[in-house]
């Protein structure tokens, strides 16, 4: 967090969780945690007294969540899963068994034995390589302090009473009174702590509440009724704000919502050029939650479906019936509108505790996504067959990553074939058509893809790993993100040479790394004759609205033109040119004036 005085204003800077900026007034909720200072011994003869009082709270806990999980708005009814979690919690032994434990083999009290569990279990999850997962502790400690409540019997400060519209500030704003909370009054979130993936975030992003976390102490800077400013895109707190301070950010809340409002109107009409031609627009999504924004926000289907997350959510692997489940439920909400699921792309920089993977000195250059697949047939196959089986509720595409060349492909499609045959053998339904493709994002793929076009359906461009792999830059290393250069002559040659392969071979090649949601790019994807981009949701109505701004033959230009340029820089140059007469709101960075890529 960063902090600057401006007169008796206050300004912070914290993350950004969920964008939109709101104006009002601050409603603080239970300021701090329970406070745990004192260990006490407990008698001999009471030790089963204090032990059922524990196991009380706990029950008090599961009744509530219960309830409230019935009872969530719709809204966020996606989210109920974040409840369920909380529930497991209660039942998990590290949380409850070893927490009995202590309370007997030490003679303590419930609280402080609680508290040395959550300890050892925060040892656990500092241990563990994934970041979201590393990032889930945060639930345990939710849960823990709502037990700790109920066993000292401290009343939270109370988030349902708020009468006026207000935002709310508190140090942590759990899931649970997330889903506590009267939407109609609450303007937004601001806590002192969280992340951006932390599950406050995510339900702040599914009711569209604006929300800024990780403030570290506002709590201790504001008092209740104070006057605040938030902004949910950029992270920016303004405590007691000055006259200047508030015509600015109202000017740039209006700005934004009519941008949005004449964006939004378009994002249901089809993506296509003033000449008539026609793109899809569709999105990547990461869980089955996010399929209903993929819908709202305009996107014509599931372009990619990156299945890595239940893998590395779930405490071992996922069951096939687990993933069949999923995948069916995504199907069947996108449809008839068609979805692309991914096989496993685990390793590099995702990571799963459970699975065997070695820690490697290169790992983008290791055992990942289809070479561990390969190299694991049985958690291969059990994925095949669930998404097999879900293609029988849906438009199902199968997607193979990281190939690279036609060897992966054959081992990967006779693994297909023999699991199809199974499927046969005992009489369960699949689509027997299911389109078959593989990304391209690996140098080698796109030298051979002329070869590869004729064993697949169709073709994906992965540009993260692509740009990546061919310029040598480490994705995740921020001294060389500079070189992330979609615009590289290499880069536009590549995507160029994997369409005429396409072409040539009568299958699509669509694109879905960053670069298709970039609204700088979008009119060279057009002119290279790409049939599908497939981005983050919502980037989709500003790409749907260039697409409707601009004729195919203006992007053949464009491309024409460019492929007279030499460096990256120049491209970019007269790309930014170009986008900018389309779109004045860009600024040099390609971002819209807000500071932010999506509204
Ligand atoms: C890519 O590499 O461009 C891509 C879409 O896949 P991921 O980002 O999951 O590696
Ligand atoms: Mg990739």
């Amino acid at each position: 967090m960063t902090e600057h005085h401006i007169g008796a204003q206050r300004r912070l800077e914290g993350i950004p969780a969920s964008p939109g900026i709101i104006i009002g007034k601050a409603h603080l909720v239970g300021k701090s945690r329970v406070k745990i200072l004192y260990q006490y011994l407990i008698d001999e003869r009471q030790l089963n007294r204090e032990v059922e009082r524990f196991k009380g709270a706990l029950r008090t806990e599961e009744e509530k969540l219960v309830t409230l999980r019935d009872q969530m708005p719709n809204q966020v009814k996606d989210h109920a899963f974040i409840l369920d979690s909380h529930l497991m919690i209660l039942k998990d032994s590290m949380f409850v068994d070893s927490t009995i434990e202590r309370i007997l083999n030490e003679k303590i009290d419930a609280q402080w034995a609680l508290k040395e569990s959550l300890e050892e279990i925060r040892k656990v999850f500092e241990q563990i390589n994934d970041e979201y997962i590393r990032s889930r502790i945060t639930d345990v400690e939710n849960v823990t302090e709502r037990i700790l409540r109920n066993l000292s019997g401290e009343a939270e400060q109370g988030l349902t009473e708020i009468r006026e519209r207000m935002i709310i500030v508190a140090h942590d704003l759990s899931p649970v009174d997330t889903a506590e909370l009267n939407i109609s009054k609450v303007m937004g979130f601001i806590t002192d702590i969280g992340g951006r993936t932390s599950h406050t975030a995510i339900m702040a992003q599914a009711l569209e509440i604006p929300a800024v976390v990780g403030l570290e102490s506002v709590t201790e800077l504001v008092q209740a009724g104070d006057l605040l400013i938030v902004d949910g895109n950029t992270g920016e707190v303004i405590i007691n704000p000055d006259d200047s301070a508030i015509i600015h950010y109202q000017e740039k809340h209006l700005q934004r919502e009519k941008y949005k409002s004449a964006i939004a109107r378009i994002s249901h009409l089809p993506a296509e050029t003033l000449d008539g031609h026609k793109v899809a627009v569709m999105a990547n999504i990461e869980f089955l939650e996010e399929v209903t924004a993929a819908r709202d926000y305009g996107g014509e289907g599931i372009g990619l479906y990156r299945t890595e997350f239940l893998y590395l959510r779930s405490k071992g692997l996922p069951s096939e019936e687990e993933l069949f489940e999923d995948y069916r439920d995504v199907a069947g909400i996108i449809g008839p509108a068609p979805v692309t699921i991914r096989t496993l792309d685990l390793g590099g920089d995702k990571f799963a505790s459970e699975l065997y993977i070695t820690k490697e000195m290169n790992p983008a250059l290791g055992l990942r996504a289809i070479r561990f697949s390969l190299k694991e047939p049985e958690i291969f196959r059990s994925q095949l067959r669930a998404i097999l089986r879900a293609s029988a509720y849906g438009r199902v595409q199968l997607m193979f990553p990281m190939i690279s060349g036609l060897e992966e492909v054959l081992e990967a499609r006779e693994i297909l074939e023999q699991v199809k045959d199974e499927l046969d053998n005992q009489g369960v339904e699949y689509d027997h058509n299911i389109k078959t493709g593989i990304m391209i994002e690996i140098p080698s793929a796109v030298a051979v893809a002329d070869i590869l076009a004729h064993h697949v359906d169709f073709f994906s461009m992965g540009t993260n790993d692509l740009i990546q792999y061919a310029l040598a830059i480490d994705r995740i290393n921020e001294h060389v993100a500079y070189m992330y250069q979609p615009f590289h002559p290499a880069i536009l040659k590549m995507i160029q040479q994997v369409v005429q392969a396409g072409k040539n071979a009568g299958i699509p090649v669509s694109l879905c790394g960053e670069m298709a949601g970039d609204p700088l790019c979008v009119s060279i994807l057009l002119g290279l004759g790409i049939a599908e981009l497939s981005m983050n949701a919502r980037a989709i109505p500003l790409i749907k609205k260039l697409i409707r701004s601009i004729s195919l033959k203006e992007a053949h230009e464009d491309f024409e033109n460019v492929t007279g340029l030499t460096t990256a820089k120049e491209v970019r140059a007269y790309i930014l040119d170009r986008m900018k007469k389309l779109l004045p709101e860009l600024d040099e960075k390609g971002y819209l004036n807000s500071g932010e890529k999506y509204f």
